[in-house]
């Protein structure tokens, strides 16, 4: 019968044996050896995995056995046998972990401890000079120094590491932000923004041709250097474009027809006054970061090879 990581088993003379207990699905891939961790982390875990092994199997066929299958775990994931071999050593010499002695070992005198001293935390890195050294070379000095003194009074200093980021926490986060908001779409409610009433509010837009596209900033009519979509409200072809100024002041200028140097526009415009009276959704797809008109038409060119508007010209 498993319990936690422990098996009990009842032989046929009706004793009790307990067994560690790992599941199937377990691969015993224990810290690899050449990972970026603290020595003395790893130097631990052979000690810590025999301990358990230890304080677990009731006999000493099953805990010979299963500090067997131990070592070669152990050597899979690169830890020399000197390593292994002293960490069991270790551990069959202390015994099992629920012993007396071991426990006041770690219990009372670690908790009477922790108002005597301060940790001194860096970040582990194994190519650092290593800091703490010279921590312990300037002690004295720091207590000379009147305030220095009122707070470190008599604690000890005492090294302690910080884990690096990984590439895995680098790139996901543990904390669950509920504060975070997803990139949307959002008019700016000036009352005179002749933009405002077409303006669609959404996070992201299907286009026609089923082409789909999410936004990654928060935009309104006032961004400006954007790349933009205008889809006609009858028949819902649309036209992609770009703008240095804010998008309200290119619809202005897209309504009156004015700026007539624009021809991609012209063949848009001309759609919109037979399709849909003239007519026109607006959704801004993005911001460009820089105040670059090559940029910003490189953008432009790349959503229009992607989206492909039915409106642009060809
Ligand atoms: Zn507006
Ligand atoms: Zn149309």
């Amino acid at each position: 019968m498993p319990f936690l990581d422990i098996l009990v088993i009842i032989t046929e003379d009706n004793e009790i044996v307990t067994d560690i207990f790992s599941k199937d699905t377990d691969t015993h891939m224990y810290l690899n050896f050449y990972s970026n961790h603290p020595k003395h982390v790893k130097l631990n875990i052979p000690f810590n995995l025999a301990s358990r092994i230890i304080t677990i199997t009731s006999t000493d066929i099953l805990r010979n056995k299963r500090l067997e299958e131990l070592k070669a775990y152990l050597k899979k994931q690169h830890y020399p046998e000197q390593v292994i071999n002293y960490g069991i050593q270790k551990a069959l010499t202390k015994g099992p972990i629920v012993t007396e002695s071991r426990r006041s070992e770690t219990t009372e005198e670690s908790s009477n401890n922790l108002n005597k001293i301060i940790p001194f935390v860096t970040t582990y890195n194994p190519r650092d000079y290593d800091i703490f050294s010279f921590m312990r070379q300037i002690e004295t000095n720091l207590h000379k120094s009147e305030r220095m003194d009122k707070v470190l009074q008599k604690k000890k200093i005492i090294n302690s590491k910080r884990q690096s980021k990984s590439l895995k926490r680098y790139l996901t986060s543990s904390k669950f932000d509920f504060n975070e908001t997803v990139p949307i779409v959002k008019k700016c409610t000036d009352k005179r923004c002749m933009t405002c009433p077409n303006l669609i509010e959404e996070s992201s837009i299907y286009f026609k041709n089923g082409k789909h596209f999410t936004v990654r900033q928060n935009m309104s009519c006032k961004s400006s250097n954007v790349i933009y979509s205008l889809i006609c409200s009858n028949c819902e072809e649309f036209y992609v474009g770009e703008t240095k100024n804010e998008l309200r002041t290119r619809m202005t200028l897209h309504r009156q027809q004015t700026n007539h140097e624009d021809l991609t526009l012209i063949r848009a415009n001309d759609h919109f006054h037979r399709c849909s009276n003239g007519r026109f959704k607006i959704f801004p797809l993005y911001m460009v970061n820089r105040q670059n008109d090559f940029l910003r038409r490189k953008k432009e060119e790349l959503f229009i090879n992607i989206l492909n508007p039915g409106l642009n010209d060809k």
